[in-house]
């Protein structure tokens, strides 16, 4: 298939705010497709070049891009960055730029789908000494041998931010509808148009259909014998009795598409399943060991009796530590360790994969679990940004196993012998305590307990923020496992931070859709001479409207201008809600807030908070 096609399918794509329009244009573009294109097609449309579970990246920044775009249009580093900021938009920048380009060279060689990724995916592959020239140089030949219009997408894919607005639910109903029949309810059935197209009726329904729209299906189905998931019937609609059975139906086949992306993470494959095999394919994928799926996210509460609300009542309680969520995989005497992000950190951690094989007695079998640092000195608790230290080690890990050593908290099953997130979370929990030998320093269980008390909520929250952690989880015992999901089956409760108020100093000007208004703000304290102090950046979270505000407010104020990063006078103040401060070798303060979040403008306060309030607050969470 030439690359150009799918081009214009994301051009579809991105000119509809629709999701059904979205789904119907994905539908026809996965229908009728090789196997090899249709993984590849999926995967390309997600805007990722690996499936989700790959541990690959192929490491190019938009700085090291507008190298390649330097190279390839003879533009310098300066125009091309201008180009950027006005457009917000490398993938655009490079169109523009090319597109003056291109009227004085000769036509190009037509790129293929196929040639697109298979060249992308050769740069993962890239390590070591001189492996950056030769991305750029891999790139730039890519983009001099595309049209405007597709060096757009190589290099948003390369970046990945294809602004398509395809997420993973319109994937699952492309997918459903390319290859699953559409159900019509009877009555429906009569008022459309179905000559033409292939129809299959509900058995029962067969000679008062034949009466009433005067032409024969092509067959009956028996739904109760569940015929659909013997034969290949995309192609059909399938009229059934009513309403109600359209939906179940529907309702069943979604559930069953959705389970085999959470288990396999990975919508090529589902893709490639639904239309080989249909609903039996899909139900016969299961999880494998070795291969990460998305963790359970937990949504937030501010109070016990809203935890209670959203869990249910008595709910598994347990503490929250501030460590690092790790899903650990073993199998036949092997361990591997990933992050949340799915990354393979097993390397980096030696003592969590010896502490698994001799803590764990189950021989297959992949674990949720939090890792924790400790004191070697006296065995306290160290936060989470310590232990951050020992992800990205590359070298002298044993050094750091000797100083930051970490504890395993084991707090979910996720596959034990099979995938087994369809049992409910009390049942997983047994049969995880089962198979753990606990050993101090090495693996325990969470702190975990099952209560309906708000008082005995309480006191385990005080307990477990006394003792150095960061409050409690509140977790529904008859839940089953939602991978990827912040849906409310546990629930994460944490106390309030002060609030602090602080000067906005500098800013950014945003990319894509939110071109043309400041953003990312940078924070400042007031420091002991009067001058302001970094303290981080307000990036996420904020409303077109609050952009639009700030903007107003801030391009006044603007005193220099370095690319897209402004500098502006003192005279906005924000109040910032954060998780925590961290200490920061980067910010001038020596502090950075963590996720800081607007909570108002400061209309009324004369001046910021002081160093030294920051200094106080960072000391009080210890
Ligand atoms: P947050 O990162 O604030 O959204 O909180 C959720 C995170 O808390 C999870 O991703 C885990 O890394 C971490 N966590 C710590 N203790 C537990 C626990 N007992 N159960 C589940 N998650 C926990």
């Amino acid at each position: 298939m030439d690359y150009s096609e799918l081009v214009e399918v994301y051009q579809r794509l991105e000119s509809t705010q629709s999701s059904l329009e979205k789904t119907t244009i994905l539908s026809q573009l996965f229908k009728g497709k090789k196997d090899e294109d249709l993984q590849r097609l999926v995967k390309l449309c997600m805007g990722r070049i690996f499936s989700a579970w790959k541990d690959e990246d192929i490491g190019i920044s938009s700085k090291l891009m507008v190298k390649a775009l330097k190279k390839v249009s003879g533009n310098t580093e300066d125009e091309i960055t201008q180009e950027w900021k006005s457009t917000g938009d490398l993938g655009r920048t490079a169109k523009n730029l090319l597109g003056k380009k291109k009227q004085q060279t000769f036509a190009v060689q037509k790129l293929t789908v196929e040639k697109v990724h298979e060249n992308l995916k050769k740069l993962a592959g890239f390590e070591g000494s001189g492996s950056q020239s030769r991305k750029i140089d891999s790139i730039s030949e890519l983009l001099s041998m595309s049209e405007p219009e597709e060096a757009k997408y190589i290099v948003r894919t390369v970046l990945r931010n294809m602004r398509l607005g395809v997420g993973e639910g319109i994937i699952r109903d492309a997918v459903l509808e390319a290859f699953f029949p559409k159900f019509l309810s009877f009555s429906e059935a009569l008022g459309e148009d179905l000559g033409g197209s292939a129809v299959l009726v509900d058995g029962k329904l067969k000679d008062e259909f034949v009466n009433e729209k005067s032409f024969e299906p092509e067959a009956t189905i028996d739904l109760e014998e569940t015929k659909i998931r013997e034969e290949n019937i995309s192609d059909y609609d399938i009229i059934v009795s009513d309403e109600d059975t359209v939906k179940k139906i529907s309702e069943d086949i979604k559930n069953i598409v959705q389970h085999a992306y959470d288990v396999t993470n990975d919508f090529g494959e589902v893709a490639v399943t639904a239309k080989n095999r249909g609903v039996e394919g899909l139900s016969d994928l299961d999880m494998e060991v070795f291969r990460p799926v998305n963790a359970m996210l937990a949504q937030k509460v501010d109070s016990i009796e809203e935890g209670f609300e959203t869990v249910g009542k008595p709910a598994g309680i347990d503490y929250k530590y501030d460590g690092m969520r790790a899903q650990i995989h073993k199998k036949d005497g092997e361990v591997k360790v990933f992050t949340r992000r799915l990354d393979d950190i097993t390397e980096q951690f030696p003592d969590v994969v010896e502490a698994v094989k001799e803590g764990v007695e189950a021989e297959n079998c992949i674990i949720d679990s939090e890792i924790v640092a400790y004191d070697p000195d006296d065995g306290s608790m160290v936060p989470f940004q310590k232990l951050s230290k020992r992800i990205k080690r590359k070298y002298n890990i044993e050094e750091m196993v000797d100083k930051i050593p970490v504890e395993v908290r084991p707090f979910d099953l996720i596959y034990l012998e099979g995938s087994v997130i369809k049992e409910n979370y009390s049942k997983r929990f047994e049969k995880l305590e089962n198979m753990i030998e606990e050993s101090e320093k090495s693996i325990r269980m969470v702190d975990h307990e099952v209560t309906e008390s708000d008082e005995r909520v309480n006191a385990l929250q005080q307990k477990s923020l006394s003792e150095g952690h960061e409050g409690i989880m509140m977790k529904n015992l008859h839940a089953e496992y939602k991978p990827g999901s912040r849906v409310g089956y546990m629930v994460k409760l944490k106390p309030v931070m002060e609030t602090l108020d602080l000067m906005i100093i500098g800013a950014e000007w945003s990319e894509g859709r939110r071109s043309g208004w400041l953003g990312s703000l940078t924070l400042g304290c007031k420091g002991d001479d009067g001058e302001y102090l970094e303290v981080g950046k307000l990036a996420t979270g904020l409303t077109d409207e609050q952009l639009e505000d700030i903007t107003e407010r801030l391009e006044p104020l603007i005193v220099s201008e370095d690319g897209r990063q402004v500098e502006v006078r003192p005279e906005v103040m924000v109040e910032a809600e954060f998780e925590e401060i961290q200490k920061s070798p980067t910010y001038s303060s020596g502090y950075a807030l963590r996720f800081p979040r607007l909570k108002r403008f400061r209309e009324d306060k004369e001046d910021a908070d002081s160093l030294e309030k920051v200094a106080r607050l960072y000391k009080s969470q210890n």
